[in-house]
C-alpha cells in the first residue's frame, strides 16, 4: 500500500542535512521517494506501508542525528494525517521555543568569554601595529591557559553539536554544516593544545606563542548566535499557519439530550446541533437550523462586511458570529472543514519545493565534501609551497588559519534558506489576503505570466445574473411557460439557470418533474416536460435547432444574455438575463495592463453580450461563443505563441482550461472553495486579488533571487579569500573570526530578507 505522508524532522541544522536525509531515506526498501525541506524542516515521504513504517524510517536517520516526529493519533478522534498537521505544528513550535531557550542560555554563558577573547585578540593585533604595548611575557602564559579553559567550555559545551557532527562524519562518512564547523574549530583547538603542551619541544619548529583558542571561542559564539537569530526568524516565517490555527475554536456548545453541553471540538460529530452565542466562534461547518444573525467571515472569505445568515444558509468554522444567536447542524467536522482544508493546503504549499531551488539544492548536496577537500588542499599548499617563502612555522600558521576559515565560512546554510523561507512567507502572506496557493511551483510560475485569460460569468461579472425581461411567443400562458423553463433550469448548475429559477420562485410559480434531462455543453440544456422535448439555451442553440429567431441585437448590445426556450423547431419564449459587472473588475484589468499583462476574455456567451462587457471593463481581446474544449484550444494556441498563460475561471465547467493553463486560478464564491482544482484559489471570487497574487509572486521571486545571489556571492568571494588566494597578491588573509561572523550574518540576512516580504504592500 503506497502512502504519502509528511513528517516534521528534528535535528536539522542546515540545507545539506536535507540531502543527507533524502538520500538515506531513499535507500530504505519500500520508500518510493523522499522530499526533505529545510525551510519547514519536514519530509514528504512516499512509502509502502507493508514494507516499512515511520518508526523504522526514523531509526534509519537517527544515527545521523535526526529523527521523524511521529504523532500519536489518539486524541480527539482526529485522523493521523490531521494530527500530523495540527498538533505536529504546535509540538514543533514548542520544541523550537525550548531549543531557542537552551541556545540563549548557552549564548549568555559564552558571551563574557567571547568578550575576553576578543579583548586579548585585539590587544595582540594592536600591539603588532605598535599602537599599544605588547602583552607582557608573564601574562601571555596565563592568558593562554585562560583561553584554553574557555575554549574547552566553548567547544565541549556550547559547541557540542559541532563535535557530534565530526563524530558522525568519522563513523558514517556523512558531513553537514556542523561537521565543517566542528572540524574547523577542533583543529584550531587541538593545534593550540599541542603547542602549549609541548612548547619546549616544538619551539624549534613553530611559533609556540601563537595559539587559536580565541578562534574556537569566537567562531562558536558567533555561529551559535547566528543560529539563534536564524531559528527565531524562521519561527516568524511560519506564523501565518499559526494565525489560521488560532481561528479554530477549541470547544463547541452542542445540544445533547435537550441540554446544552460544552464539548471539545474534536468530539463534535456530523448532525450535532450547535449553539452559537453572540460574539462566539463557529466551531465547525454546517447549516443554520434556527435563528438569524450576521457572521463576520472576513478571516476566511476576505469579505469585510458581515454576512446575513438565515435558516438554510451555511456557516463555516473559524468565522465569528456578531450579534444574535443561532443553532446550526454540523455537516463537516475535523479535517473536512474548509478552514482545515485551507490550513492543510497552506502547509503543503509552504513545504513544497520551488523549481528555482533545484540548483541551490544540487550545490548544497555536494558542497560540504567539496569544501572539506578545498580546506585540506589549502592547508597542504600553504605548508608545502608557502614554507619556501615564509618558512615552515609561518606557513603552517597561515595554513591553519586558512583551513579553519574555509570550513567556517563555507556553510551552505544561506543557500538552503534562500528559497524555502521566501516561499513560506509568500504563501503565508497570500493566505492572509485570501489568495490560496497550491504549491511553490505555482507561485514561481505566476510571476512570468504575460497573458491572463478570464471567463466572463462569475469572474468579471457577479455571476449572479437576474432575469430582466421575458417575452412569450407561444400560445401558452406566461405562467405555464415559466413553469417549463424554470423546471428545466432547476436541474442545471449554470448561473443563468439560477436566475431563471429565482425568478420563478419570486413569482411563486411551482416546478414540475423533468425527464431525460441533458446538458448541451456550452450551449444549454434539454429535457422532457409532460411528454414534450424542450431545449433551453443560447441563440446559437436555437439556430442549430432550426428555430427562427427575431434579431436580438439591441438587448445583447446592452450586455444581456438571451435564454431561449424552444420545442419542435419553434421558439416559445425569450428571456433576457443580465449580470452586473463586478465593480473591482475595471480597476483589476487596468492594473493587469499596468503590469504589462494582456487580458483576454473567453466566454460561451453571445458575441454582442461579451463585447459589451469587455468594453465596459477595458478588455481588448474577446473570444465569444466558445465551447469548453475551444477554451482549452485557445489557451494552447496562446501557449504555442510563447505566452505564459494564467486562466481565471469559476472552476466548474472551465476545469480543462484551468488545467491546461500555466497557472489555473479558481474564483471561489462566498465560502465555497474549489481548493483542489486550481493552482491558485482566490477567495471571495475577487478578481482584484489576481493582481495581488501576481504582485506577491513577483515580490517573492525577487526576494528569492536576491537571497540566492547573496548566498552564492558570499561563498564565491569568501572561500578564495579564506583560502588565502589573494595573499600572494595583496597580502589578504581572512581571520577565521570574521569568517564566523560572516557566516552567521549571511544566514540571518537571508531569513530577514524573506521576512521583509511580510510587510510589502500588495
Ligand atoms: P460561460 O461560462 O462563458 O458562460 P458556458 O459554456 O457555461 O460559458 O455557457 C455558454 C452559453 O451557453 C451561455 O452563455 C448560455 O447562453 C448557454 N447556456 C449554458 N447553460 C445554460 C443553461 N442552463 N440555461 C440557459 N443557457 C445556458
Ligand atoms: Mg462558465
Amino acid at each position: 500500500m503506497q502512502l504519502t505522508q509528511t513528517y516534521r524532522i528534528r535535528g536539522m541544522h542546515c540545507a545539506s542535512c536535507a540531502s543527507i536525509i533524502e538520500k538515506s531515506l531513499g535507500k530504505v526498501v519500500g520508500v518510493g521517494s523522499a522530499e526533505v525541506n529545510y525551510g519547514t524542516e519536514s519530509a514528504k515521504i512516499l512509502f509502502d506501508k507493508t514494507k516499512t513504517n515511520p518508526q523504522g524510517l526514523s531509526k534509519v536517520i537517527e544515527p545521523l542525528g535526526y529523527s521523524l516526529v511521529i504523532p500519536s493519533a489518539s486524541d480527539m478522534g482526529m485522523s493521523e494525517s490531521e494530527h500530523a498537521g495540527h498538533l505536529g505544528l504546535n509540538q514543533s513550535k514548542r520544541e523550537k521555543l525550548a531549543e531557542l531557550a537552551a541556545m540563549r542560555t548557552k549564548i549568555i554563558s559564552i558571551m563574557p568569554m567571547t568578550v575576553i577573547a576578543i579583548v586579548i585578540m585585539a590587544w595582540g593585533i594592536l600591539a603588532e601595529f605598535e599602537v599599544v604595548r605588547g602583552i607582557p611575557e608573564t601574562w601571555n602564559t596565563s592568558f593562554n591557559w585562560l583561553l584554553a579553559l574557555m575554549a574547552t567550555y566553548a567547544l565541549f559545551v556550547v559547541g557540542k553539536p559541532y563535535l557530534l557532527g565530526v563524530s558522525r562524519f568519522l563513523r558514517y562518512g556523512k558531513a553537514n554544516m556542523d561537521t565543517l564547523i566542528g572540524i574547523g574549530t577542533s583543529a584550531a583547538f587541538v593545534y593550540s593544545i599541542i603547542v602549549i603542551a609541548f612548547a619546549v619541544q616544538l619551539r624549534a619548529y613553530v611559533n609556540v606563542d601563537v595559539t587559536y583558542f580565541d578562534v574556537a571561542i569566537v567562531v562558536i559564539a558567533f555561529i551559535t548566535l547566528g543560529k539563534y537569530l536564524e531559528t527565531r526568524a524562521k519561527i516568524k516565517t511560519g506564523d501565518a499557519i499559526e494565525k489560521l490555527l488560532n481561528l479554530q475554536a477549541k470547544t463547541a456548545l452542542v445540544l445533547r439530550d435537550g441540554r446544552e453541553v460544552e464539548i471539545p471540538i474534536g468530539q463534535v460529530v456530523h448532525g450535532d446541533l450547535i449553539i452559537v452565542k453572540p460574539a462566539g466562534k463557529i466551531p465547525v461547518d454546517g447549516v443554520l437550523t434556527e435563528g438569524t444573525s450576521y457572521v463576520d467571515e472576513s478571516m476566511v472569505s476576505g469579505e469585510p462586511m458581515p454576512v446575513k445568515k438565515i435558516v438554510g444558509d451555511s456557516v463555516v468554522a473559524g468565522t465569528i458570529n456578531t450579534s444574535g444567536s443561532f443553532t446550526f447542524k454540523a455537516t463537516k467536522v475535523g479535517s473536512e472543514t474548509m478552514l482545515a482544508r485551507i490550513i492543510q493546503m497552506v502547509e503543503e504549499a509552504q513545504g513544497s519545493r520551488a523549481p528555482i531551488q533545484a540548483l541551490a539544492d544540487k550545490i548544497s548536496s555536494v558542497f560540504v565534501p567539496i569544501v572539506l577537500v578545498i580546506a585540506f588542499v589549502a592547508l597542504g599548499v600553504w605548508v608545502l609551497v608557502g614554507a619556501q617563502y615564509l618558512g615552515f612555522s609561518q606557513a603552517l600558521s597561515y595554513g591553519l588559519v586558512s583551513f579553519v576559515g574555509i570550513l567556517v565560512i563555507a556553510c551552505p546554510c544561506a543557500l538552503g534558506l534562500a528559497t524555502p523561507t521566501a516561499i513560506i512567507v509568500g504563501v503565508g502572506k497570500g493566505a492572509r489576503e485570501g489568495i490560496l496557493i497550491k504549491d511553490a511551483a505555482t507561485l514561481e510560475k505566476l510571476h512570468k505570466v504575460n497573458v491572463v485569460v478570464v471567463d466572463k460569468t462569475g469572474t468579471l461579472t457577479r455571476g449572479k445574473p437576474e432575469l430582466v425581461s421575458f417575452q412569450n411567443q407561444s400560445d401558452k400562458s406566461d405562467a405555464d411557460i415559466i413553469v417549463i423553463l424554470a423546471s428545466l433550469e432547476n436541474k442545471s448548475e449554470h448561473p443563468i439557470a439560477h436566475a431563471v429559477v429565482s425568478y420563478a420562485k419570486e413569482k411563486n410559480i411551482g416546478l414540475v418533474p423533468v425527464e431525460q434531462f441533458d446538458m448541451i455543453k456550452g450551449k444549454g440544456i434539454s429535457g422532457m416536460v409532460h411528454g414534450v422535448q424542450y431545449h433551453v439555451g443560447s441563440a446559437k442553440l436555437a439556430a442549430e435547432l432550426g428555430a427562427p429567431l427575431a434579431p436580438l441585437e439591441k438587448d445583447t448590445r446592452e450586455g444581456k444574455t438571451p435564454v431561449i426556450l424552444a420545442a419542435e423547431g419553434k421558439v416559445l419564449a425569450i428571456a433576457m438575463v443580465a449580470d452586473a459587472i463586478k465593480p473591482e473588475a475595471i480597476a483589476a484589468v487596468k492594473d493587469l495592463h499596468a503590469l504589462g499583462i494582456t487580458v483576454v476574455m473567453l466566454t460561451g456567451d453571445d458575441k454582442n453580450t461579451a463585447r459589451f462587457i469587455a468594453d465596459m471593463v477595458g478588455i481588448d481581446d474577446v473570444v465569444a461563443e466558445v465551447l469548453p474544449e475551444d477554451k482549452l484550444n485557445k489557451i494552447k494556441e496562446l501557449q504555442a505563441a510563447g505566452k505564459v498563460v494564467a486562466m481565471a475561471g469559476d472552476g466548474v465547467n472551465d476545469a480543462p482550461a484551468l488545467a491546461q493553463a500555466d497557472v489555473g486560478i479558481a474564483m471561489a464564491t462566498g465560502t465555497d472553495v474549489a481548493i483542489e482544482s486550481a493552482g491558485i484559489t482566490l477567495l471571495h471570487g475577487d478578481i482584484s486579488k489576481l493582481v495581488k497574487a501576481i504582485r506577491l509572486s513577483k515580490f517573492t521571486m525577487r526576494g528569492i533571487k536576491q537571497n540566492l545571489f547573496w548566498a552564492f556571492a558570499y561563498n564565491v568571494v569568501g572561500i578564495p579569500l579564506a583560502a588565502g588566494v589573494f595573499y600572494p597578491l595583496f597580502g589578504w588573509l581572512l581571520n577565521p573570526v570574521f569568517a564566523g561572523l560572516a557566516m552567521a550574518a549571511s544566514s540571518v540576512s537571508v531569513v530577514s530578507n524573506s521576512l521583509r516580504l511580510k510587510s510589502k504592500k500588495l
